[in-house]
Formats: structure tokens, C-alpha cells, sequence
């Protein structure tokens, strides 16, 4: 008797067993549809096996294994149930979320049949120059068949217009011809010739980083690429995934957030004109996703660059990970499936044999560390390209008056810029107007009754807005504690400095860039066209103005407000404030002009501000790792923490105090800490709390967290929701 072991989108370990006589260990990975409690649902084929421990009465069998449709390689499966069990999360759980909705839905199956399109015998026999000399779209479309004979819809749907309409009177002369299903893998095949490169001619350090990454691309090789903002990592991540193109393989890139990195997306599209790319990440509407990801599972994306999730998208033919600004903690998954797709990447380049390079211009401790302790080769571009170095001063404000947030001096640097019709970027950490409103009769703030939390004053719809769960309040007319009329908002956001900075230059054009004024699907693309064509003079922005992109006209960059993240509890906030500062000084001066960087503080002899006016990263990071080993931390050693939340604190509180006492008993060489109220104790109405334990091994760390585990999930009348985050980010 053939058995199944199926996974599905249920909180639960188990995986559960279904007769399926005509199973072969090749069905791994597949999808199948089966009986479920009393529905019928879609699950994942996990394991094979000759027999099951429930009763031969008792066993179902699977309605069908949907072995036509995209699946799964058990590679793939692989790198799942080791994040399942690295992470605690129940592999069915994993597995399915890891599937494109479309492929998850039972009204669905058989899934709408996938299409691509193929070159006709008579296509290939035919010589484009047999066509009229005019018909230029056409002749086009025809070479891009005769080259690649087979493409999938995807590819097509990025032909542009004109195209389309050349293919579909190709179709009609019988040149082309649509086919059923998707393409199938394009086995790796040996040395093409190299396809030429239009990219610039590469400086010294990037030949040399090129050859250090290329040196072995046939087995597992963590690279670190340690390159100061400017210093054109992207074109080496190009090369090197030109050479993984070359030997006939996939190319994975994964970046922070995609909508805010379109530059790169641009840059690879334009770099391989005739490679199939395909992107992956929640700004997909479902056909896309669908047909991205089965692109992806099918070979026919030669390279795929996608946000954290990307991470599991199957690559039958993967020979390259890059990680772009692998610090960022977008790649660490906060809730759910709490995940990092950075060390998910390694760890699938270690199972795959290929090589992986994490780029950044300040990369994490534990990435830092692995690099100086030599299990990453480090890789270094010490310069900008254009040889410039922008001049970052910090700016006294602690006996300043501020205008409106700004220092006299700040001012008049931005005039100075703005009469050189240059571009100025003013940086602060906090959207709205202002972070709070106030009554200065009885000090009442406008709090969050959902969350530990203040309400944003916002000027757009003059309402009161919480960042944490969205609740929204009109501005009250008087204070409601004690009636006093006169409210003031207190403190700076984007809409605030904006505001001001328009009344202190009226001749300047203002452009405020945050996640309010950048909702619409499109809006940012447009207001980076603005930017380009020198229709802005003062970009206001948040952290989206921090990454990647490349303004040639932008020569002075003003930071206000980042005082507010030097004094943290979390022990990572300096290696975050330290990247952070280092991206948004990154913007100033990429072209020719040479750029200023203007920190306004309270502490402008803090350390943090001196190493970065230095823009000495190993030397900075060098004592935080020394810190870090003094006082017991990650990298040194390995965290995890239970989280609880309830309606109540005292109920989560109790339920850790339960979950420590547990602990105790068996654990071994494991520190367990005290359960504390969390950072933020309530949002959205929930009351949570936390429970640290770590250990200098990890392996012995993952055995106790997997035995605590299994104990915890017993105590069925749990009064308290409850989660363990393996390497958590935030404490
Ligand atoms: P990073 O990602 O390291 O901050 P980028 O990859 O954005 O740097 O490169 C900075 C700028 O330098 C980009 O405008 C890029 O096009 C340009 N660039 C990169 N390499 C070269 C080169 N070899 N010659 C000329 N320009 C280059
Ligand atoms: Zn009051
Ligand atoms: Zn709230």
C-alpha cells in the first residue's frame, strides 16, 4: 500500500496520511486534492511512504494527485522543512504559503491551463529577410522566436503593444502558435557564447570583486560584498550574474522592497534585454504572482528578483543568490512565519551548491562577524565611483533656536544649494505633521486607546492616525480632560517640515516623498521623473527616500530628528541608526557635484555620529562586536523569544511565567530569562509580552526550543496566543 504525507495551510505539526496507490517517491512536492475534515482542500505531497499508523478503515484516500500543474521540487521541499523546523512553524503551514494563491484554492483545480508560445516549424524555416523591408515589429518578434523558440506568457507580456499585435499576425500566418501548459525546465546546458555586454567599463575594484565572486561558481561559496553606497555594487551583480546566465543557470535576486528599488529592476531588464525576468513580491495582483512564480518553477526565468518570500520560489536550475542590502530587517518576516529570508538564502545556497553574495554598504553584525571569523569570503569596494566622499558634520542644536525643526545652519546651507540650483534632501524619520497633540493646560496627550502608542496628527484630512493599527479620531475641538480649546501639535513630521520648509523658501519647489504620498500604485515613479528632470528642489522624505536610488543633482542631504533612535533599549538600534544614516548620506553627491551631509543633534560627540563622520564601518562595528561580546549578545550568542499576547496582560504574564517554569525543568546550558511586558505592551487592542532565552550553541538551543515547544502546544486551555521567533530582530 502506497501512502501519502500531505501538508496543509492548518496551525498544526502534523502532517496527515492519505492512501494513493499509484504514489512514487517523484510525487514530492506535488499538489494534491484531498478530503479534509468534511470539505475537500489542496495540500502539498511531503512525504512517500509503504505505510501509515492510522487504520487501514480509518485512511482516506487522496482525491487526486494533481501532477500536471506546477509543483514543488523536493529541493524545494528541502529548504521548506528545514525553515519549519528552524523557525517552529508547522511545514504544512510553510509549504502552502509558499504557493501563489491560485494554486491554493480548490474551486480553482485544474488550474486554469497556463499558456506559452512556440515557433512553428514552418517559423523556423522561414528567413526573416523573406518579409517586407517595412514590416520592422514584425521581423523583430520573428528573430526573438528564431533565437529562443519557445516563450512563455510572461515573456510575452512584456512585449510592448506594437509587438503583441506583430506576434498575433504571426500566429495567423502560422509562424507561431500558442501551446497548453507552461514550458518545461531548460536543463543547464553547457557554455553558451557570451552575449555582449553594454554595461560601463568596470573600475579596478569592481574587475577585481567580479573575479573574487566568479572565482568558483560550481559549489556553495558565501561571499560578503562590503561596498560604500556609490561604489556600483549593482554592475557587479550584474557580471556576476551574467557569467551564472552563461552556464545556462537561474540567477536569484532578492532586494528589501521592491516598489522602492524599481532603478534595479530597470537596470537588470535593460542589462538582458533578451532574458526572461520575472519579479515576486506583494504588489502582484494573483495572475501575476501566478504567472511569475510558475515562470520561475518552470525554468523559463532566467533570473528572478523578488522580495523576502522569493526565498522559496522554486528554481529548477539556480546557480546564483545575491542578497542586496542584506542588513535590511525587511528580510526577517515580524509576524507569522517568522522567518529571515537573508539566512533561508544561505542556507539554500549551501543545499544547492552554488554560490551566494550579500551585498551591503553596512551589513549586519552576524553577517560581519562571519566574514572576519572567515566563513564568508569578504569582498571589498572602499570607493565610490565618481571618488568622492560626501562631508557628513554634525550640526549642535542643543543652544540652537530651531525654525520650525530647522537650524540657522541647516538653512543656510539649503540656500546655498538651491542658488546653485542643486537638490536638497531633508531627512526625517516620522510621517504625519506631528507625532503627537497636546494640552499644555493638563499635559493630556492624544494617545492610541488600541496601542502603547501616540496618535499622528495628520494635516490632509485633519484627523488623529495611528501608525501601529490604523485607528483614526477627528481632532478634538477642546481637550477632552479638561476642556481647554488650545491643542498644539508637538514635535516634527514630513507634512510639518514640508510646510515649513515652503515658508522659508517660497521660490523652492517642495516635494514631500512618504508612505502617504506615495499610496498610489504609481505615484513614486512619477515623482522620481519629477526629481530627474530637475522639477523638485527640496525632496522631504522618510526612510523610502533612504535606498538605492540614485538622484545626480542632489548635493546636500539634512537629518533631523535622529536622536530620537540613539537612545533605545533594543541593543541593535545603533547598528540600525548607523545604516540608516549611512543609506540616506549615501544619496548625497553620486553624480560630479560633491556632497554635504548636515546631522542636526543634541550629542554631536556621541560615538555613533563620530564613526560615521569617519565613514569607517569596520572600526565602528569592531567595538559594537566587542560590546556585544562583553555583554552576552547575538552574534555571540543564540536568541529566541516566546511571544504571548491577551486580552490582559497579567494573563499573558502568567501564561510566560507557566511557559518559564516548563523551561526550567529540562533545559540545559540554556539561559532563560524573566517574561517581561513587550517594547509596545498594546496594540490593537491585545495585550503582549515576551519571554528571552538564549544559548552560545545553536544546535543545542534548536533542541530545547523544539522539546519546549512540544510541551507548550499540549496545554491545550491556553488562555494566551502565543509564537516563538528563532533569531528574533526586535526585542
Ligand atoms: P551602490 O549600489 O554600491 O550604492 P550603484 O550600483 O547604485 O552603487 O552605482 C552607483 C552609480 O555608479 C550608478 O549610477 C551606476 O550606474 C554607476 N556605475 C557603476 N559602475 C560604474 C562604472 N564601472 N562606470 C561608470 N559608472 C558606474
Ligand atoms: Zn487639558
Ligand atoms: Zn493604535
Amino acid at each position: 500500500m502506497k501512502i501519502v504525507r500531505v501538508g496543509f495551510d492548518v496551525p498544526l505539526d502534523t502532517l496527515f496520511d492519505y492512501r494513493c496507490d499509484d504514489a512514487t517517491d517523484a510525487d514530492v512536492g506535488k499538489r494534491v486534492l484531498a478530503p479534509f475534515g468534511r470539505r475537500n482542500a489542496i495540500g502539498v505531497v511531503l512525504e512517500v511512504a509503504d505505510q501509515s499508523n492510522v487504520a487501514p478503515a480509518r485512511l482516506k484516500a487522496v482525491t487526486r494527485v494533481l501532477r500536471a500543474a506546477p509543483a514543488f521540487a523536493a529541493q524545494d521541499i528541502a529548504l521548506m522543512r528545514f525553515a519549519a523546523e528552524y523557525y517552529q512553524h508547522p511545514l504544512g503551514a510553510v509549504v502552502l504559503s509558499a504557493l501563489p494563491a491560485a494554486l491554493r484554492e480548490v474551486r480553482r483545480q485544474p488550474a486554469k491551463a497556463l499558456t506559452h508560445y512556440a515557433l512553428t516549424a514552418h517559423g523556423a524555416q522561414i528567413s526573416v529577410d523573406e518579409m517586407p523591408k517595412r514590416a520592422l515589429t514584425k521581423r523583430r518578434v520573428l528573430e526573438l522566436f528564431q533565437a529562443s523558440k519557445e516563450l512563455d506568457s510572461v515573456a510575452v507580456g512584456a512585449l510592448v503593444a506594437s509587438e503583441k499585435q506583430a506576434l498575433r499576425q504571426l500566429i495567423a500566418a502560422g509562424l507561431v502558435e500558442q501551446r497548453e501548459g507552461t514550458l518545461t525546465a531548460a536543463a543547464p546546458t553547457a557554455e553558451q557564447p557570451a552575449p555582449p555586454i553594454y554595461g560601463p567599463e568596470l573600475t579596478a575594484d569592481q574587475t577585481a570583486a567580479v573575479a573574487a565572486l566568479t572565482d568558483d561558481l560550481d559549489g556553495f561559496k558565501p561571499h560578503l560584498l562590503l561596498g560604500v553606497t556609490g561604489s556600483g555594487k549593482t554592475e557587479v551583480y550584474l557580471r556576476v550574474i551574467d557569467a551564472v546566465l552563461a552556464r545556462g543557470r537561474q540567477a536569484l535576486l532578492l532586494v528589501p522592497e521592491i516598489s522602492l528599488t524599481p532603478q534595479l529592476h530597470a537596470s537588470v531588464c535593460a542589462r538582458f534585454p533578451q532574458v526572461p525576468v520575472v519579479s515576486l513580491h506583494s504588489g502582484l495582483n494573483e495572475t501575476e504572482r501566478l504567472t511569475h512564480w510558475v515562470a520561475a518553477q518552470s525554468g523559463a526565468a532566467r533570473i528572478v528578483l523578488g522580495t523576502r518570500l522569493a526565498v522559496f520560489a522554486p528554481l529548477p536550475a539556480l546557480g546564483l543568490i545575491v542578497v542586496d542590502e542584506e542588513h535590511d530587517a525587511s528580510f526577517k518576516q515580524s509576524e507569522g512565519f517568522r522567518y529571515s529570508a537573508r539566512d533561508l538564502a544561505v542556507v539554500r545556497a549551501r543545499q544547492r551548491g552554488v554560490p551566494i553574495v550579500l551585498g551591503s554598504a553596512t551589513p549586519a553584525l552576524e553577517t560581519w562577524h562571519n566574514a572576519a571569523s572567515g566563513r564568508y569570503q569578504l569582498t571589498r569596494l572602499p570607493n565610490r565611483i565618481n571618488n568622492t566622499v560626501p562631508r557628513i558634520v554634525c550640526v549642535n542644536t542643543r543652544n540652537e533656536r530651531l525654525q520650525d525643526g530647522l537650524a540657522p545652519a541647516l538653512i543656510a546651507a539649503i540656500t546655498r544649494r538651491i542658488e546653485a540650483r542643486e537638490q536638497v534632501l531633508i531627512f526625517i524619520n516620522r510621517r504625519g505633521y506631528a507625532p503627537v497633540l497636546m494640552c499644555h493646560e493638563c499635559a493630556w496627550l492624544s494617545n492610541c486607546h488600541r496601542c502603547t502608542a501616540k496618535l499622528v496628527l495628520h494635516l490632509k484630512d485633519r484627523r488623529l492616525h495611528c501608525h501601529h493599527c490604523g485607528h483614526q479620531a477627528p481632532v478634538p475641538l477642546a481637550c477632552p480632560d479638561c476642556g481647554n480649546a488650545d491643542l498644539s501639535p508637538v514635535g516634527q513630521g514630513t507634512q510639518r517640515i514640508e510646510a515649513a520648509l515652503a515658508a522659508q523658501f517660497p521660490q523652492a519647489r517642495v516635494l514631500r516623498i512618504d508612505r502617504d504620498s506615495t499610496r498610489r500604485r504609481d505615484a513614486w515613479r512619477g515623482m522620481r521623473d519629477q526629481i530627474e528632470a530637475r522639477e523638485v528642489d527640496i525632496l522631504v522624505g522618510t526612510q523610502i527616500l533612504a535606498k538605492g536610488h540614485d538622484f545626480p543633482n542632489l548635493s546636500l542631504v539634512g537629518v533631523l530628528n535622529a536622536d530620537s533612535l540613539l537612545y533605545s533599549t533594543d541593543f541593535r538600534a545603533p547598528e540600525r541608526l548607523y545604516a540608516l544614516l549611512t543609506q540616506v548620506a549615501g544619496r548625497a553627491g553620486r553624480a560630479n557635484t560633491p556632497g554635504d551631509v548636515l546631522i542636526q543633534t543634541d550629542f554631536p560627540d556621541h560615538p555613533l555620529y563620530a564613526a560615521l563622520r569617519n565613514q569607517n564601518f569596520p572600526s565602528f562595528v569592531d567595538d559594537l562586536l566587542n560590546e556585544r561580546r562583553a555583554a552576552g549578545f547575538p552574534p555571540f550568542q543564540y536568541q529566541a523569544l516566546l511571544r504571548a499576547e491577551a486580552a490582559k496582560l497579567d494573563a499573558a504574564m502568567q501564561w510566560l511565567t507557566r511557559a518559564a517554569a516548563i523551561a526550567k525543568s529540562f533545559n540545559e546550558g540554556i539561559t532563560i530569562y524573566e517574561p517581561v511586558p513587550a517594547g509596545m505592551t498594546r496594540l490593537a487592542g491585545r495585550e503582549r509580552a515576551q519571554l528571552l532565552v538564549q544559548a552560545s550553541n545553536r544546535q543545542r538551543l534548536q533542541r530545547f526550543l523544539a522539546a519546549w515547544r512540544a510541551r507548550l502546544s499540549d496545554k491545550r486551555a491556553s488562555t494566551a496566543r502565543w509564537s516563538i521567533d528563532v533569531d528574533p530582530l526586535e526585542l
